[in-house]
């Protein structure tokens, strides 16, 4: 008997120690661990969980409802009891509370129910574990990704387009993007009066993009660009180098502010302003970024340039700058295909100068280039914007009328032969003129004939003279 007794005080006994060790361990690991009710009021929480949820005593925290009190959003807790009910269990289920500061946490929680003798439940009892910190680094890791993408995809894509209106607009629309910033504006260096004018811009007013010219030195794009290197300024209210009533169009403090060069030559410079990440500073890292983009961004704008360039010496003459003949012949074609589509009625005038071989000969060639562009000039002040005016090689000119019938035409193929006629030349000079209007099935060959027979008759009937096609 006496055996049994102290059997039963040493099982008692270790009961008592296992308990404290269970105890001890409940308490000293970091992870959070609470047991709820069935209601969700809390009636066991270890010392971490108190810690993690930023309170200063279990005592204060213990009566509190999980849903109402500490979920961030109390209707997720539904979505918990249905795994719960589900599985009997959850794992891994991660959820948001408010910390007793306020300060929004992260948590993993492991949980199960607690149940009667009957299997009933009758709580939860969970481990939870913070993992803000972690979500925080994924969150910007996630950013960080998406604007390296974002930099490969940019210079993937910038180089292929040509034209520079919607190069500049690409550079802005991504520059703003990956810097995640509410204002930017690309402005080109034109040489030519040695000011920065606002080719794109994200975020500023129209007025304020027509209006702004800055010279070289003024400002802090001038000065950016008359440097030429970048500047960030994280806080304008304390960088001396600035003045806040300088940059009345940038509502944050930080900015930057980078020149656009290629091979040493400026081409502009790009502004930023107005961070919107929730970070109200422009970082180096940031810096960094604008220069990458500025770097291929100014490769891009100088083959486009260049392109642009190209373009137009194919379709001009160098020495009239008038369209030429390739021009010509396409925007005939064009016609052709816009009369077959809406019937629009169109002609066309061929001039040639009277006599210019013995102008030639008299004054030189010099003196004839300086009446082949003069000629060019008259013709333009005397036509409207929409009209074509080409030189189709010599001392020939074609002129091509949209929207205009053989009436209209010659009343403008007069205007034309009475300005040069009237024109005060140091040696006077006239021109003659055949018009014809394009008629429908006619091939560009055949209208091309009829007004350079037009135009052989005006000749004939001895010069200064306007023919029309019948
Ligand atoms: P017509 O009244 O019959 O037209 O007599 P024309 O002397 O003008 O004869 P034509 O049109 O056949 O001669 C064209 C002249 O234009 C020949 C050439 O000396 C001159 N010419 C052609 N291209 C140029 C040019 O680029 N510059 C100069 N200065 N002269 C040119
Ligand atoms: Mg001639």
């Amino acid at each position: 008997m006496a055996g049994y007794i102290a059997k039963d005080k040493q099982i008692n006994l270790l009961f008592s120690e296992s308990e404290k060790m269970y105890r001890n361990l409940v308490e000293s690991v970091r992870n959070g661990i609470y047991m709820a009710d069935i209601n969700d009021t809390l009636f066991f929480v270890n010392q971490s969980f108190v810690d993690i949820l930023g309170y200063q005593s279990k005592d204060e925290i213990l009566g509190k409802n999980i849903a109402k009190d500490l979920y961030r959003y109390p209707e997720m807790r539904e979505e918990f009891l249905r795994q719960m009910q589900r599985n009997g269990f959850a794992r891994d289920y991660e959820f948001e509370v408010i910390r007793r500061d306020g300060v929004i946490l992260t948590l993993l929680a492991t949980s199960n129910f607690i149940r009667n003798e009957k299997g009933e439940p009758i709580g939860v009892e969970g481990i939870v574990h913070d993992v803000s910190e972690k979500k925080v680094l994924e969150v910007s890791l996630q950013n960080e990704k998406v604007k390296l993408e974002e930099i490969l995809g940019f210079d993937e894509h910038v180089t292929s387009i040509r034209n520079l209106d919607r190069l500049v607009d690409f550079v802005v629309e991504k520059a703003t993007a990956i810097l995640q910033a509410d204002k930017c504006s690309l402005m080109l260096f034109d040489e030519t009066v040695g000011e920065l004018c606002i080719k794109s811009a994200k975020g500023l007013s129209d007025d304020v993009v027509v209006k702004t010219r800055i010279k070289l030195g003024d400002s802090i794009a001038g000065r950016v660009a008359k440097e030429g290197t970048e500047v960030l300024v994280k806080n304008i209210e304390y960088d001396s180098r600035f003045e806040r009533s300088n940059c009345p169009s940038y509502q944050g403090r930080s900015f930057m502010c980078s020149p656009i060069k290629f091979n040493g030559r400026l081409i502009g410079v790009v502004n930023i302003a107005d961070k919107n990440s929730g970070a109200e500073q422009f970082t180096e890292m940031d810096l960094k970024i604008l220069s990458a983009i500025v770097r291929q961004a100014a490769a891009a704008i100088e083959n486009a340039k260049l392109y642009r360039e190209l373009e137009y010496l194919s379709v001009t003459d160098p020495l009239t700058n008038l369209w030429n003949y390739r021009c010509f012949i396409n925007c005939v074609d064009d016609e052709i295909q816009r009369f077959n589509r809406f019937a629009n009625v169109f002609s066309l005038l061929m001039i040639d100068i009277d006599d210019f071989k013995a102008y030639n000969d008299a004054h030189g060639h010099l003196e004839g280039d300086v009446f082949l562009k003069t000629l060019g000039h008259i013709f333009i002040s005397q036509l409207r914007v929409i009209d074509k005016v080409c030189r189709y090689g010599g001392d020939e000119f074609v002129i091509l009328l949209p929207n205009t019938d053989i009436q209209q035409a010659s009343i403008v193929a007069e205007k034309l032969r009475l300005a040069v006629e009237s024109h005060e030349f140091e040696h006077p000079m006239t021109i003659s003129v055949g018009v014809v209007e394009y008629k429908k099935a006619l091939s560009r060959f055949d209208l091309i004939m009829r007004v350079d027979r037009a135009l052989y008759k005006a000749k004939n009937q001895g010069r200064n003279k306007v023919h029309l096609h019948e």
